[in-house]
């Protein structure tokens, strides 16, 4: 790179922007991270991390100044768990976010866009059967998501449209399926099910219950794509001229009982799962990836079971880690 390009990535605290961040740098780009908090996992690689909140206006226009391009991926989400009981926070918190990140853009001459958006924008009557038919772009209308979360993420890729056909920004839009990997949220509520399913696999494993509950009888589907694979269709999509959106996800579907057993082959132990009541989300969903191949002549090549490799031995980390201070903490406690 001659000149050295500057980007901004919002949400950089967060699971894929944290590694997005990274990936720029390596890239050769100067990148300037924003978010509500610093990553939780490591330190950021962003030559500039700045702690904002894009709900507000002025804090767009901070963060927006002096570059090039925008990577949004900021946004209030996380897990079934959360995604099914926040829609008024969710839709409220993003669409500031969404509504005032690109406004500020244009306002700031910012020249290329990329807009995160989700599978969770396709109808739920295409996702009632685990069996189901993958999903092509096009069949996102007439829409019809299930939560407010797939809702705000529509009108925001709607947005992006009329930005670029209105005012000339080069916008894309990019539909995530399920991405996991290490350094992501874990616990707490938010985090997605390859994150909760390891941790509830390792805590299996330490305490030497080898038990886990399972959302629902754990026949629902789903695609799960690699951290590493994301961020390289990210940074392809945003340099290529495709402007509608486009899936980025894994084509292979699997049921959540498979999901468990492939972990737990992972982690070396045989497991006993009990379904439980619980939010589950759609009963099926895969990513048709014929114009992911056809646009970018590439698509996610990672293993399932590489990568989940990799997430679990980092996971099982983090509940070691985090058993070994609740012990200490009560050993100083007993000590007082
Ligand atoms: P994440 O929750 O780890 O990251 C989102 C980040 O946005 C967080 O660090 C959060 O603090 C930040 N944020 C929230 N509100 C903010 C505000 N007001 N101001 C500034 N920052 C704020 O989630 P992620 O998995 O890294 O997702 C990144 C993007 O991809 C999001 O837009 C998400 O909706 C989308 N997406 C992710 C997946 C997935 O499987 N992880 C699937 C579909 C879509």
């Amino acid at each position: 790179m001659d000149k050295q390009t500057r980007v901004l990535v919002t949400g950089a605290g967060g699971f894929i922007g944290s590694h997005l961040v990274t990936y720029l740098k390596e890239k050769g780009f100067w990148v300037r991270g924003v978010d509500l908090k610093y990553p939780e996992f490591s330190e950021t690689d962003a030559d500039e991390f700045e702690i904002l909140d894009l709900r507000r206006w002025d804090s767009c226009l901070q963060a927006t100044r002096g570059v090039e391009e925008v990577y949004a991926l900021a946004a209030d989400m996380g897990g079934m768990g959360f995604i099914s009981a926040h829609h008024a926070q969710i839709l409220y918190n993003n669409s500031l976010i969404n509504l005032h990140t690109l406004e500020a853009a244009k306002t700031n001459g910012i020249k290329r866009y990329l807009y995160t958006s989700s599978a969770c924008i396709y109808p739920e009557h295409l996702q009632e059967d685990a069996n189901v038919k993958p999903l092509r772009e096009e069949d996102a209308y007439p829409a019809q998501p299930q939560d407010a979360y797939g809702w705000e993420k529509l009108v925001s890729e709607i947005l992006c449209m009329h930005y670029r056909n209105d005012y000339g920004i080069e916008t894309r839009t990019v539909r995530f399926h399920n991405i996991f990997g290490e350094k992501g949220t874990w616990e707490g509520g938010r985090e997605k099910a390859p994150a909760a399913m390891c941790r509830k696999i390792a805590e299996a494993k330490l305490s030497g219950k080898n038990e886990i509950e399972i959302w629902g009888d754990g026949e629902q589907t789903r695609s799960f794509c690699y951290i590493d694979d994301c961020v390289e269709g990210i940074y392809r999509l945003m340099r290529s001229d495709f402007h509608e959106p486009l899936n980025l996800g894994q084509d292979r579907m699997v049921t959540i009982n498979q999901l468990a057993d492939i972990i737990a082959d992972i982690a070396g132990i045989t497991l006993n799962k009990k379904h439980i009541d619980g939010p589950q989300g759609v009963r099926g969903r895969n990513s048709d990836n014929t114009k992911l191949r056809e646009v970018l002549g590439w698509e996610p090549r990672i293993s399932l079971e590489d990568g989940l490799k990799d997430t679990y031995a980092w996971i099982e980390e983090q509940v070691r880690l985090n058993a070994e201070n609740q012990i200490q903490k009560k050993t100083n406690f007993q000590a007082v």
